[in-house]
């Protein structure tokens, strides 16, 4: 939350500039200055935790261009050698919502860090854009959302680019907000595996490469009040598809809203408390052993599917040749 017209009010933190964010959980009133710091350290800190990156490893960032993307970006870049991270860019092919000049200042702000950025669309890649293979399959009588779609071909995308780049973590923009939502759906629904996958040290699939989420303890507002102090020029745009979301998720996210407002810090109360309990259960989870590779493309893929589950949503909206499939991934076992 930003403060207007209060510069008579000094920050708690460092007493020496004016107040320009209240930080409602913590009750602290902040400078600028002092309100970034406090972000960054928060993202520092819980990569630290979970070791989300460790010594030795590349970090492939999947950057959309949004306000979320700037601030892992610039916080982890920050931190780490500009050498062992590098940003994916991935553009969907939506009218309206992936705009060139987005992807060329998102691509000029990475390299002010040093940090190449890897735009791939994912037209090229699959051989129709999110928007074309949803009206393909619908034209075919295939009522998929368009999230499913495009999910599933960014995931691909990004196991794929992580792989071939020798990544050996790949990290998402997530925040806190999202976390909550995802696990808050995933109880509701019953959904124990759901569940224990927003945990960060939920054991990733043998062969498949870690996911982390390095904002996972920063609001979205505190993104958006990041990315405005530091003047980003980040991607506005809404997806024309946002209102097929699942109107579960939509309940949750106002549900989550009234709660945060009505009791500061009860999302990060949640996730915090979930982090605890789960931490010394997770940790004797055994890693899934039980992969197989796709028969289409080879991506790796849950035992037991003939297909991954891009192939096999394809395959359902009569795509049965996508491009990706020429490139025939080869898993590191
Ligand atoms: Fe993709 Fe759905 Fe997000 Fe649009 S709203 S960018 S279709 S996941
Ligand atoms: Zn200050
Ligand atoms: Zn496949």
């Amino acid at each position: 939350m930003f403060w207007r017209g209060f510069l008579l009010v000094v920050c708690d933190v460092c007493g020496l500039r004016g107040a320009r964010v209240f930080q409602a959980y913590s009750g602290l009133r902040l400078c600028g200055e002092c309100f970034v710091e406090s972000v960054r350290s928060r993202v520092w800190g819980e990569v630290e935790r979970w070791g989300l990156i460790e010594p030795g490893d590349s970090v492939l960032l999947a950057v959309s261009g949004g306000k979320d993307s700037y601030v892992m970006l610039e916080s982890l870049a920050l931190r780490y050698k500009a050498s062992r991270l590098i940003g994916l860019s991935i553009i969907e092919g939506i009218p309206g919502y992936n705009r060139e000049d987005d992807v060329r200042a998102l691509v000029d702000f990475a390299k002010g860090y040093g940090v190449d950025v890897v735009v791939v669309s994912v037209r090229d890649y699959v051989g129709l854009s999110v928007y074309e293979m949803v009206r393909e399959a619908r034209s075919r009588g295939l009522v998929e959302s368009a999230c499913t779609f495009c999910g599933l071909s960014r995931r691909h995308i990004m196991d794929y680019y992580a792989r071939m780049l020798g990544a050996s973590k790949v990290a998402t923009a997530h925040n806190l907000d999202d976390e909550v939502q995802t696990l808050v759906i995933n109880m509701l629904r019953g959904d124990v595996i759901g569940v224990v996958k927003v945990h960060p040290l939920s054991p990733h699939p043998e062969g498949g490469v870690r996911r982390v989420k390095p904002l996972r303890k920063v609001y979205e507002w505190e993104t958006a009040a990041y990315a405005m102090l530091r003047g980003f020029r980040f991607q506005e745009t809404e997806c024309m598809f946002i209102e097929e979301n699942p109107t579960l998720r939509a309940k949750v996210r106002i549900a989550l809203y009234d709660l945060e407002r009505e009791h500061p810090g009860s999302l990060l109360r949640l996730l915090e408390y979930f982090d605890k309990t789960l931490q010394d259960a997770i940790k004797k989870v055994e890693p899934k052993g039980s992969t197989s590779t796709c028969s289409r493309c080879g991506a790796l893929t849950t035992q037991g599917r003939g297909l991954c589950k891009l192939c096999e949503l394809l395959e359902r909206a009569g795509l049965t040749e996508p491009r990706y499939t020429r490139l025939r991934l080869s898993v590191k076992r």
